[in-house]
């Protein structure tokens, strides 16, 4: 049976405004993109692969709106789930909402992913969120608001926001790497859950593609989530180094507070990480991923706590 293959494709990591959190730019590189042309000849070999999702994502994808639509619409000739994910900053009103979603609904979008957050918000009027949301459900396209949020009491009024307006929305914690890396994350007690990560790959505008789309290429001191650049591997050859690496398999399946025990972090200490903080401090060092590309074939694989 053939693996599930989807992948967030960074046409571009260009954005229009700058959010305090942002994962996905680094200040230090400058934006890319790539061609049009480059884009639709690598969705063409990803359907030869099997691929049945694609979420378009990186900076903001519609500032390359009409290229966007050429994109969707190329997924769904295919028979690819589309997703688009954008911060809203084009629906001001209703009637600019409209026109945007009822063409990404004619090009056959399968999602829009509103982006929604305090630090989003500093930027977005949040009346555009509900505009965008409202436009979806008028036009019969699927729409989920992704709420980024570090669950302190100053997102209180944004929940409620969402709540008085009956949109449809899913809490998502922000991620302290990017640009998020220099806030102070609050101490938190999580459970003692496995922590086992889907791992969606990244492609991005130059090419790299990463077995993490939120860790992808933050993990400078490792490089342990860059599977290789299109440019001198097959995307199909790149999916199986995802598919078959079995440190991913691990994370993917044993989770990381496991791997965490493995490598001597007492129980205590694992539960002061969220997830993908566990998963920096685990490979991120390059003493840490010797030790456990040495095990992962044998004592970690069979690693029970
Ligand atoms: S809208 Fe998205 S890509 Fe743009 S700065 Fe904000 S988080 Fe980053
Ligand atoms: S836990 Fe690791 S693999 Fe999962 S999203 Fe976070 S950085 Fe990526």
């Amino acid at each position: 049976m053939n693996p599930i293959r989807q992948i967030a494709f960074g046409y571009s990591t260009k954005c229009n405004i700058r959010c305090g959190h942002c994962v996905a730019s680094d200040d230090s590189i400058p934006h890319g993109k790539m061609t049009l042309e480059k884009a639709m000849a690598i969705i063409e070999q990803m359907v030869r692969c099997n691929v049945t999702g694609i979420s378009f994502t990186a900076g903001e994808p519609l500032i390359f709106f009409e290229d966007m639509i050429r994109l969707v619409k190329l997924c769904h000739e295919k028979e690819i789930y589309s997703r688009v994910v954008t911060n809203c900053f084009w629906a001001k009103t209703s009637e600019h909402a409209d026109e945007t979603v009822s063409a990404l609904t004619r090009s056959g979008l399968s999602q829009l992913r509103l982006s929604f957050s305090r630090w989003h918000q500093e930027h977005i009027r949040r009346e555009n969120v509900v505009n965008a949301a409202n436009s979806c459900q008028k036009h019969g396209l699927d729409y989920f608001i992704s709420f980024v949020t570090d669950f302190s009491r100053q997102d209180d009024s944004l929940e409620q926001f969402l709540r008085d307006n009956h949109l449809k929305f899913f809490p998502e914690p922000v991620i302290y790497l990017g640009r998020a890396q220099g806030f102070d994350p609050r101490r938190i007690l999580t459970d003692y859950h496995p922590n086992t990560c889907n791992m969606n790959p990244y492609l991005s505008p130059e090419l790299d593609m990463f077995a993490c789309c939120d860790g992808g290429d933050q993990f400078k001191e490792t490089d342990f989530f860059l599977l290789g650049n299109l440019r001198d591997y097959g995307i199909d050859e790149l999916f199986k180094r995802k598919e078959n690496k079995v440190l991913f398999h691990l994370i993917r399946t044993m989770g990381l507070t496991s791997i965490a025990s493995y490598l001597g972090l007492k129980a205590n200490e694992i539960v002061q990480y969220r997830k993908c903080e566990l998963c920096e401090k685990l490979f991120n060092s390059t003493e840490n991923l010797n030790t456990l590309e040495k095990a992962a074939t044998s004592d970690l694989l069979n690693w029970k706590r």
